[in-house]
């Protein structure tokens, strides 16, 4: 492509359902774009000398630029020739991926960002619409057996990985069903489940077996799961959230982020009959102000909370890409989820101090600002509470979502069972710590590569 759209297109940021229409159900909040749309914003990709979304942004290495290239012929075969060759599972990033390839877009020095995303989301949906998504087909069958524990996006990746390498694998999971926190996080307005299923299925003809309900190093010995397999793909995320443990925090109303949200999905999922709590008519305070945290957010909108309050103990980030994070890194700077324009007050540089109750249940959250102290390029290093700041959020429930721990490999292999050896790999957050599905994806199909 040499064309100068860029100049004279401007980008489509985002194409959301009416905040009216989608606070009334579950469904994807995304609308997505018509062709023209499509072509259009598929031109706007630049044809540059050093495509640095590919390089510095996606993890997976996408050939984003020939793919937007075939988008803007209309040559869909191709954009998914070209998209499948370096992504195993692009149905996950195409929706929910932050779109690290978008921070490093050269097009965003003179203009702004290619919309590279939902052109991704566009191509895979066409794909499937037009039969082109296969089973994995391996080379040659090496007659050696693979088990994958965990079925999030990191083991999904990691069979497919090993499957292609002539493994027979077979995938542990200790929930109902597979997908990790695609399934059990992740809020159905942001990933239809249908869209896990799909693949699933496909996986199924891959000749992958999936065994649901079972909990290694419970159910299943870590050692005898060793013993039966020739290598052994650790993909069990990182299942410890962190709590917040300052006084109060036993009273009743006060859930970690996933309690919730997984509780959600298990209702809408339809494998339980309700969401076991619910922020009906509530004062919700989501504490954390990440990606979870608005996800609680936009859960709380839907099930008709009276208020929805997010708070964060980090300072509120700066509207433009902040100096700490220069291009082509992804930029530090305040973002705006569909979640957040649903409804929501947002505070930033607020630390929480103790809870309060009244007949058992949590009536409020005494808080304090605090200042931060920021290195010369801007990132924030330590934090002093501000003097006669105290004062108190009332809310009746509180939803942590303060992030996750990552564990060594020492621990997560000691708590599974599995004796440490050359042919047992961690994949996705396991190894990485807690991160994003794309990165996730990349590290597994990195790690599984890199097997002897
Ligand atoms: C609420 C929420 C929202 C998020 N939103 C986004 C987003 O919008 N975009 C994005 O890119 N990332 C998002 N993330 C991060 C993303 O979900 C993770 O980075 C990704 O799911 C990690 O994949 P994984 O396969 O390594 O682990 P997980 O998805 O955590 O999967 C681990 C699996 O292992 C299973 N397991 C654990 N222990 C055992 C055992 N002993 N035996 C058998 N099975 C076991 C678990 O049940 C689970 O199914 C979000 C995370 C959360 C919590």
């Amino acid at each position: 492509m040499s064309n100068k759209a860029f100049i004279d297109k401007s980008r489509i940021d985002h194409l959301y359902r009416p905040v009216g229409v989608r606070v009334g159900d579950f469904a994807e909040v995304e609308a997505d774009p018509t062709r023209e749309q499509l072509r259009e914003q598929a031109e706007r990709c630049m044809n540059c000398g050093i495509p640095f979304c590919l390089g510095c942004g996606c993890p997976l290495y996408n050939a984003i630029p020939d793919m937007n290239a075939a988008v803007a012929r209309g040559d869909w075969r191709e954009a998914w020739a070209v998209l499948s060759a370096t992504s195993d599972l692009p149905e996950f990033p195409a929706r929910i991926c932050p779109a690290l390839c978008e921070g490093s877009c050269t097009a965003s020095l003179p203009s702004e960002a290619v919309m590279i995303r939902q052109i991704e989301k566009a191509v895979v949906e066409k794909a499937f619409a037009m039969g082109l998504v296969k089973p994995v087909v391996p080379k040659a069958e090496n007659g050696l057996k693979a088990s994958v524990v965990g079925s999030g996006p990191g083991g999904l990746a990691a069979a497919i990985a090993l499957r292609r390498r002539g493994y027979a694998v077979t995938v542990y999971e200790r929930a109902a069903q597979p997908g990790g926190l695609l399934r059990y996080g992740i809020p159905f307005f942001k990933l239809d489940k249908r869209i896990i299923d799909r693949r699933i299925e496909i996986l199924r003809e891959s000749g992958i077996g999936f065994v649901c309900g079972v909990e290694v190093g419970r159910d299943l010995a870590g050692e005898e799961l060793a013993r039966r397999s020739d290598v052994v793909a650790v993909a069990i995320g990182t299942p410890a959230a962190r709590d917040l443990a300052i006084p109060g925090r036993d009273l009743a109303g006060i859930h970690l982020a996933l309690e919730f949200l997984g509780g959600q999905n298990q209702a809408l999922g339809g494998e339980i009959p309700g969401p076991p709590i619910s922020a009906k008519s509530r004062r919700v305070l989501v504490i954390g102000g990440g990606d979870t945290g608005s996800d609680c957010v936009g859960t709380s909108n839907r099930h008709g909370a009276e208020s929805v309050t997010q708070i964060e103990i980090m300072p509120k980030p700066s509207a433009a890409r902040a100096d700490a994070t220069p291009w082509p890194d992804w930029p530090a700077q305040m973002r705006t989820s569909s979640s957040h324009e649903e409804g929501c007050l947002r505070r930033w540089s607020l630390n929480s101090l103790r809870f309060l109750g009244e007949d058992g249940r949590v009536s409020g959250v005494e808080v304090c600002q605090v200042a931060w102290e920021l290195s010369p390029a801007g990132r924030p290093l330590k934090f002093t509470p501000v003097e006669g700041t105290r004062e108190v959020i009332s809310c009746d429930l509180v939803l942590l979502a303060l992030g996750f721990v990552k564990q060594d490999r020492a621990t997560v292999l000691g708590k599974l069972g599995i004796p440490d050896s050359p042919t047992v790999v961690l994949v996705g957050d396991a190894a990485l710590g807690p991160s994003l599905v794309v990165r996730a994806l990349a590290q597994a199909k990195e790690a599984v590569g890199k097997m002897a």
